[in-house]
């Protein structure tokens, strides 16, 4: 595969390698240079990053089942197929456009009860059925094709091997993006076991694949609530071997460490935690001065929010709704409630297709982009009983309420594509008087006594990642960004990261955005001496200061 950044490859010099904690992110970056022809050194990453502890909170107001309650249950051997509700709410969030279309397997059989050993003879691992290696390998080599950027730093890093000794424990998404990234930290000399952050997101097929070379992977689609934490166990508790590093979506196996093996976490080098949810787990850890360990926010990087949550549902939303309802959108009544970073992808999708689109805003400065924008932004309750389709986009709670469900007219479809199942109040729709009739995959009519109904999608869960496929592209974004939080934190000199929460500073976000350039062979101008200097800026960047946005 080619290397997509060209000859417009990095050097990023060390200006010094004592990187004090007071100095400021431009300064630092300041010294750094950038030479067309030479290579990346590895080993010198850890100067992109700035050491810039914050202890803002997360803007997002999300809704967390509460710590003692997940964590205080250890996996039993009795009551595994218990579906309770106490399991942590992003692991619910059904992911599965990981769907596994290789997996026909009929097999009811508990992968926990079934013996498996890979070609290699090792069986340290736990998957639904490792003899689907081949067709995971398959879905990996799909993705690799659109993640070049990640491809092209695993070959340029390889020889230097910055992960060499990092035992890196992981919780996410098991899909054919995730184990590319899986292969990357690999191949940069980690050791890597790893679970999956939702119980219905694993890629079977996919968990095959990396168990069969040798990544220790517990994980399967359909886990029940105490095979997620057994699978989390065992990720973290194996005889002979401690990780070092953690890497996270959701804060679960972060938590469970922490609850289980304070030892174990106490040594652990750092955390990189990519969700709004696990971030605002980890501030409030920081918060309460029990964050042992420094941790890198890679979800509020521009890279990931200006892009996974733009982009990733800018692309997904119709692709969600049609696969489950065939709706067809021109001219049809959408409200869009939160006109945030995904609430825009979404508005901007729905109106290339002829929507007529309302939005819903608590801030006037979003409320005000959207009126800029050509959209109506009105009071949920307005427009209640003519919208066609409400999309929920806010990470808040309790969006939709029963009342408002009641008033919808007949047809009408609800659907959610924020983090959490807490947006449209699903439960109250659980009662006596209404009928609920699946209809397909993720599709639930909700039927009134008068006949009416209204189609719930994924039961209030992410409709993109529960309903349809999400871009490659744009998880290579996240993923490149993951994994050098990674090579940082773990390569960065003893005092650099404190036991707090730190951001990626600019520098870091505008390397991980050249590097996917070149798929689009765009060429940047490069500023002369005299417009660097009437900017005040490094010709190198940052481009801009680290609260841009
Ligand atoms: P954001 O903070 O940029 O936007 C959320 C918006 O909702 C804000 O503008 C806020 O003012 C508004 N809001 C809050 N409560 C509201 C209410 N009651 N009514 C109307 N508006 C309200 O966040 P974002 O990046 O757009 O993410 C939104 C959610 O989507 C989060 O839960 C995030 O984790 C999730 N997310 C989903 C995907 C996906 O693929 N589906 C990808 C990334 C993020």
């Amino acid at each position: 595969m080619s290397d997509p950044t060209g000859d417009a490859k990095l050097e990023l010099k060390q200006a010094s390698k004592e990187v004090k904690e007071s100095e400021n992110v431009a300064e630092k970056f300041s010294a750094m240079t950038v030479s067309k022809n030479s290579e990346m050194n590895m080993g010198e990453l850890s100067t992109v990053f700035s050491a810039v502890p914050t202890h803002k909170p997360v803007k997002k107001q999300i809704q967390f089942v509460e710590d003692k309650q997940e964590f205080s249950r250890f996996p039993t051997k009795t009551g595994r197929r218990s579906l309770s509700r106490s399991i942590s709410q992003s692991s619910t969030d059904s992911y599965s456009s990981a769907a596994s279309y290789t997996d026909s397997s009929d097999d009811e059989t508990s992968p926990r009860d079934k013996t498996q050993i890979n070609s290699k003879g090792s069986s340290d691992f736990c998957v639904k059925n490792i003899k689907q290696a081949e067709f995971g390998r398959r879905e990996i080599e799909i993705a690799e094709q659109d993640m070049s950027a990640l491809i092209s730093l695993r070959k340029r890093a390889q020889s230097e091997k910055p992960l060499a000794g990092a035992k890196i424990v992981g919780c996410t998404h098991i899909t054919a993006q995730t184990a590319v990234l899986i292969e990357t930290l690999v191949a940069l000399g980690a050791q890597c076991r790893w679970t999956a952050c939702n119980i219905y997101s694993t890629q079977n097929e996919v968990a095959a694949a990396l168990s069969e070379t040798g990544v220790a992977v517990f994980a399967w689609k359909g886990e029940s609530e105490d095979d997620f934490w057994w699978c989390i166990d065992r990720c973290v508790n194996t005889e002979g071997w401690q990780p070092n590093m953690i890497l996270d979506d959701g804060g679960d196996l972060t938590h469970w460490m922490y609850k289980k093996y304070p030892n174990v976490f106490k040594k652990i080098r750092g955390i990189v935690e990519e969700s709004v949810t696990g971030v605002h787990r980890l501030y409030q850890l920081s918060k309460a001065g029990k964050l042992c360990v420094p941790a890198m926010n890679v979800n509020d990087s521009v890279t990931k929010q200006k892009f996974d949550n733009l982009y990733c549902c800018r692309e997904s939303i119709l692709d969600g709704l049609k696969r489950t309802t065939d709706v067809m959108f021109g001219g049809k009544q959408v409200v869009v409630c939160g006109y945030g970073e995904v609430g825009k992808g979404c508005c901007a999708a729905l109106k290339a297709l002829g929507a007529i689109v309302y939005i819903t805003e608590i801030d006037p400065i979003c409320a005000l982009q959207a009126c800029m924008d050509g959209f109506r932004v009105v009071k949920l309750n307005e427009v209640i009983r003519q919208v066609d389709v409400i999309i929920t986009c806010t990470g808040n709670k309790n969006v939709v309420t029963r009342d408002q469900l009641d008033r919808m007219k007949n047809g009408s479809i609800v659907c959610n594509m924020g983090h959490s199942n807490t947006e449209i109040d699903v439960a109250s729709l659980r009662t006596p008087e209404l009928t609920w009739e699946r209809v397909r995959s993720q599709v639930d009519h909700v039927i009134w006594p008068d006949g009416k109904r209204v189609i719930l999608l994924a039961e209030g869960r992410l409709l993109n990642l529960s309903c349809s496929t999400v871009p490659t592209f744009v998880l290579s974004i996240t993923a490149t960004t993951q994994a050098l939080a990674l090579i940082e934190l773990y390569n960065a000199p003893e005092g650099r990261y404190k036991q707090d929460v730190y951001l990626l500073p600019k520098k870091m976000d505008e390397y991980v955005a050249s590097l996917h350039l070149a798929t689009f062979d765009a060429h940047l101008t490069e500023l002369t001496d005299e417009q660097a200097k009437y900017l005040g800026l490094n010709k190198n960047g940052p481009f801009k200061p680290n609260y841009y946005r």
